[in-house]
């Protein structure tokens, strides 16, 4: 095990990156074995929650007590967390939401896992051809929990954090439009950029291009790739599935392309903010 230690220490940036995302999804399959999906559900009552506009906060407890997740990740953590790559490189982690048997929201055979992983897979070239790193959660149809989602995140030491979704109004077909939600932090990792101002950029950038009915920013401190993420993080309700104009929208390749655009714009706006700065050798890198 510590030759294979030194020789990952030994890698490029990148292709630790890849080392640590193969043992990561290695570490996924074992763990779903004993992983309740339990969280992912909670997820989904709470996006009704948030379609509802009812706060209750029933995540807060039963996510944090699942020792035998803990213990995987600590030793993945153990593993892999040394000297990945340079502190101050920025890495954008994008998180389709949802996968596998958590569907998300639906409407007949529109799925919301299989929209948020195609606008996903459109936002990570766009970001990746500027030279920055980028670390999907998910590429696949799979199922990824809340709390790996926010590991792989905090683990890489993230610069920006975008989760994307689409929403759903139970019993409201009429109901339509876009909303970032974010949580403030206790304490932001950057002077500049936090998940409330990364959410006012991301909010901007997808109604101005997207021409959706702008519901604004939403605090939601209760979910928890939001709660638990360290770095500035958004999630980003792209449409309604449950709304005819906003389904037809969602069907166009056209659409998901300018939504991930959106996104992708809203993450460089964001590293202007941050003052993030290419070196002589084409790295991205920003300082805390
Ligand atoms: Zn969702």
């Amino acid at each position: 095990m510590n030759e294979i230690h030194s020789y990952y220490l030994k890698l490029s940036g990148k292709k630790k990156l890849l080392v640590f995302l193969m043992v990561f999804i290695l570490g996924v399959i074992i763990g779903s074995a004993f992983n309740s999906k339990e969280e992912n559900l909670e997820l989904e009552a709470n996006e009704y929650q948030d379609n509802s506009y009812i706060e209750n906060g029933q995540d807060s407890t039963k996510e944090d007590d699942d020792e035998n997740e803990e213990s995987l990740m600590d030793l993945i953590r153990e593993l892999m967390i040394e000297e990945e790559i340079e502190d101050d490189e920025v890495i954008v982690v994008i998180d389709p939401g949802h996968g596998g048997e958590d569907l998300g929201t639906y409407y007949r055979d529109m799925l919301e896992k299989d929209l948020n992983l195609d606008i996903s897979l459109r936002m990570g070239p766009i970001i990746e051809e500027a030279g920055i790193n980028v670390v999907y959660t998910r590429t696949e149809d799979e199922d990824v929990s809340l709390d790996e989602r926010a590991f792989i995140a905090n683990t890489l030491d993230a610069t920006l954090f975008v989760s994307i979704h689409n929403n759903a109004m139970p019993g409201n077909p009429n109901y339509r439009g876009t909303e970032t939600l974010y949580c403030a932090p206790q304490t932001p990792v950057y002077s500049k950029m936090d998940g409330q101002k990364f959410a006012s950029i991301v909010q901007k950038n997808l109604v101005n291009t997207l021409n959706t009915i702008d519901n604004g920013t939403l605090h939601r401190p209760n979910l928890a790739v939001l709660r638990k993420t360290a770095m500035p993080a958004v999630i980003a309700e792209i449409a309604y599935v449950t709304n005819a104009s906003d389904r037809e929208l969602l069907r166009q390749d056209e659409f998901k392309q300018k939504a991930a655009q959106a996104l992708a714009d809203s993450v460089f706006e964001a590293l202007e903010v941050m003052e993030a700065k290419v070196d002589e050798e084409g790295v991205w890198r920003v300082q805390k």
